[in-house]
């Protein structure tokens, strides 16, 4: 990974060749328009550049780790204590870093499960897949993090579909950010929420949501272990008339899922998700 942000690290030194090449051939530097262009666009990028670099860590905000526990044998809960209060919609994500921590100063996306604004604490529950993931258990409580975000447009997507019935599917993780919606849009919005893992452990929160579904009639909510089948996506459609729907897992489930829905009649448009992907 370090060898692959190195090579790309490279492109600076080509772009400023780049860069210093064009501005010593002289027939081109006479040509004022181009030449216009050519220093706004690169100011423009270098502007941008520095900024991302230097100027946006500045901005990121800080917390404290409270808690660290096992939900599954693969996944992690990680609450934290954010220094200061900040406006963050359900469904978000953030950037997370323990800068003190080695091995994990590098930032990842995660979708906050929760935000208690009052006490600010942010819960997120993390998939143990690889270099960072991985070792989240080793991480102390009391450790500091660096948050960037939040960022996401799930909550603006309803927003824009306003009036619809909200149908969510979730896989595994990727159910994160819709528990989040689920919770906050319940008491104002129908909502149908089908969440789907490959194993039973991994339908994490599963009794909350159920004890939730008890509590408020607004809320359909099914589960089951394994993918859902055609004929069952056919079901939720034409359950579902009208309806917005957000898919949230790994990129093939939801790569999969889209098209079952849109084979079974339902708009792109109508569709819409964030995918995992880092
Ligand atoms: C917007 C957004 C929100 C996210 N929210 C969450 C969340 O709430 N909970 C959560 O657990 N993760 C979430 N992720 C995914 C998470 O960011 C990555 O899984 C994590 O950064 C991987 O880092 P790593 O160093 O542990 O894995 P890497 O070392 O980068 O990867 C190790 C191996 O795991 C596989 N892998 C890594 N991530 C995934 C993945 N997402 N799906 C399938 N295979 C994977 C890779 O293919 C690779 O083989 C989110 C990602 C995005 C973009």
């Amino acid at each position: 990974y370090e060898v692959s942000v190195w090579l790309h690290r490279l492109n600076i030194v080509a772009t400023l060749l780049v860069f210093a090449h064009v501005i010593l051939i002289p027939y081109i530097v006479t040509i004022t328009p181009f030449m216009t262009l050519f220093f706004v666009y690169s100011g423009v990028t270098a502007v941008m550049y520095l900024y991302y670099h230097f100027g946006k860590p500045l901005l990121a905000r800080h917390g404290q780790l409270i808690a660290n526990k096992k939900l599954a044998h693969s996944v992690t809960e990680l609450v934290i204590r954010l220094n200061k209060n900040a406006q963050i919609h359900p469904g978000d994500f953030v950037y997370i870093s323990f800068p003190e921590v080695d091995g994990f100063k590098e930032m990842h996306p995660f979708s906050i499960l929760r935000y208690d604004q009052a006490q600010r604490e942010l819960v997120f529950a993390i998939r143990n897949w690889g270099d960072f993931t991985a070792k989240l258990d080793k991480i102390p409580v009391g450790a500091k993090v660096k948050i960037d975000g939040s960022y996401g447009r799930l909550s603006e997507s309803i927003k824009e579909n306003e009036g619809k019935h909200l149908v969510f599917i979730g896989s595994g993780v990727g159910s994160v950010p819709l528990i989040s919606l689920t919770r906050s849009l319940i008491d104002k919005h129908k909502v149908s929420f089908i969440r789907v893992a490959s194993k039973q452990e991994d339908l994490i929160y599963e009794s909350d949501l159920q004890d939730l579904a008890v509590k408020k009639p607004n809320l359909d909510y099914a589960s089951q272990v394994g993918r859902l089948k055609e004929n069952q996506v056919k079901t939720i459609v034409a359950k579902n008339r009208n309806s917005f729907y957000i898919v949230g897992g790994s990129t093939p489930m939801m790569v999969g899922t889209m098209k079952l829905l849109q084979d079974a009649g339902v708009r792109k448009a109508d569709i819409y998700g964030e995918k995992f992907n880092f």
